[in-house]
């Protein structure tokens, strides 16, 4: 089985594999903390969370980082409207953020990294910058020189000319050339600064991630990603920043970009009324039927999002669950073959993460499971033979459905949604893949999940039965 990704970068669909067999690298953009995320920027989390599981199951070690910004003019705006200190700002939301990720069923990355953290290497990136020429400093800002950069423009394939048309960038008189951006701006009054050779200030956006990125994950890493609304100005700047910074080293082999979430036709963003929250929608529908709304289409199309569509996935659900209950129904208490993931879910999501697809294959697998179960209900068909043919059919469904991050629940917990059977279920499954990491050796990933547990104030506890869990 081969895994092929669309790469932005070529503009094909490529073989992957780690540049490294023993380490498997992405980094994923991750959200400014200044307000509740709309379900538009929960797509990509989603997405690639399958994507890492994939990635984990084929090639064992990943480190996976998808950063905060927790520095940044819209959170300074909203820490000054609301009197606080921005970092009341940044901790309520990033708390928020992780909250919301979880309850979507997003496992946490192995690698959170945090813009305030790494000032000093975003300093030394910024300095490698200006002795290299690829930037200067002039009256407080340093800025990216994108004429000292040949291939700048490579990802989103434009001219410089046609880029800036089309993206709203800041007209400065100190600027050489109106593309040129910034690493580095003066930070004066109540603003959050550091002390740095250009003066008190504050990163840029963009230098933020090739900072964070070399880091944590080296100077090439194997996959970046992020929405496709990121692809320009941020992510081509990423590159011209990294590759500079590293001697012509490329940044990411692979680019991968999500499509936007259209709203009644609209485009999902901040700056229209129609905002959906995470938040408001976990609480309002199963959230296990919004993470499958998110994967209903393939992530490089535009996905039109309403209600109707989140009502079709917990119908959608409603089957899958119903369909595993009557199978469980007919089988003794524990009966659960071991069976491999299915081989046409893998391979829908070795096709450039084929999530619709894989979604359908799980349908053939209940259709196929709920005629057995008819025939053997009406005496159609009787004997050990079917029963067990029924039962791989649900622990094939349960196993495919596993690699989506679904059906994960007890079909009672779904169905009695509202309770706190589901979040349960969902500590449980975050207990075990903390018992499998550890198993595997993968510290950082375990100690990443117990972090989050206690975070939602969940205590493990080992016991010679095994790991159990309470909350604090
Ligand atoms: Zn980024």
């Amino acid at each position: 089985m081969t895994l092929r990704l669309f790469n932005s970068l070529t503009r094909r669909v490529e073989d992957f594999q780690p540049e490294d067999p023993a380490r498997t690298t992405m980094y994923v953009c991750g959200p400014t903390v200044y307000n509740y995320v709309h379900i538009g920027n929960a797509r990509g989390p989603v997405v690639f969370d399958v994507l890492a599981r994939l990635l984990r199951r084929r090639f064992g070690r990943l480190d996976y980082a998808r950063n905060i910004t927790d520095v940044d003019d819209k959170i300074n705006a909203a820490a000054a409207e609301q009197g606080v200190p921005i970092s009341a700002i940044t901790d309520r939301f990033a708390v928020a953020y992780r909250e919301d990720m979880a309850a979507l069923g997003v496992a946490p990355p192995d690698i959170e990294p945090e813009a305030t953290r790494h000032i000093p290497q975003i300093i030394a990136m910024v300095e490698r910058l200006v002795a290299a020429g690829n930037a200067y400093a002039v009256e407080g800002h340093v800025l990216f020189a994108v004429a000292s950069f040949e291939a700048y423009g490579k990802l989103s394939r434009r001219e410089l000319e046609d880029m800036l048309a089309g993206a709203r960038v800041e007209v400065a008189p100190y600027k050489r050339d109106p593309g040129d951006f910034v690493l580095w701006k003066p930070s004066t009054g109540d603003l959050p600064g550091w002390d740095s050779p250009w003066g008190h200030g504050r990163p840029g956006w963009h230098i933020e991630c090739s900072a964070m990125a070399a880091a944590h994950l080296g100077e090439t890493i194997d996959i970046h990603a992020g929405g496709v609304d990121l692809q320009f100005p941020h992510h081509e700047n990423e590159i011209a920043q990294s590759e500079c910074a590293h001697g012509g080293k490329p940044f990411a082999r692979f680019w991968l970009h999500n499509g936007m979430l259209n709203f009644g036709g609209a485009k999902m963003s901040k700056s229209l009324g129609n905002i959906e929250k995470v938040h408001d929608l976990v609480r309002a529908h199963p959230p296990e039927a919004l993470r499958h709304a998110l994967m209903s289409a393939h992530y490089r199309q535009p996905l039109d999002w309403s209600d109707a569509l989140v009502e079709q996935s917990v119908r959608t659900l409603d089957r899958l669950y119903g369909t595993l209950r009557d199978i469980d129904a007919l089988l003794p208490a524990g009966t659960a073959p071991d069976v491999a993931i299915p081989d046409a879910v893998e391979a829908a999501l070795d096709d450039d993460l084929n999530t619709p697809q894989a979604l359908a294959e799980l349908a053939a697998i209940a259709g196929n499971a709920r005629v057995l179960r008819s025939a053997i209900g009406n005496g159609e068909t009787s004997g050990v033979g079917p029963l067990l043919a029924l039962a791989t059919l649900g622990a094939s469904l349960r196993t495919g459905a596993r690699v989506l991050g679904l059906l994960q629940q007890s079909p009672a917990a779904w169905f009695g949604r509202g309770t706190s059977g589901d979040d349960d279920a969902r500590i449980q499954a975050l207990v075990e893949e903390r018992g499998a990491a550890k198993q595997a050796r993968d510290f950082t990933r375990a100690d990443a999940i117990r972090d989050q547990l206690a975070g939602e104030g969940v205590l493990l506890e080992d016991t010679p039965q095994g790991v159990r869990w309470k909350r604090a």
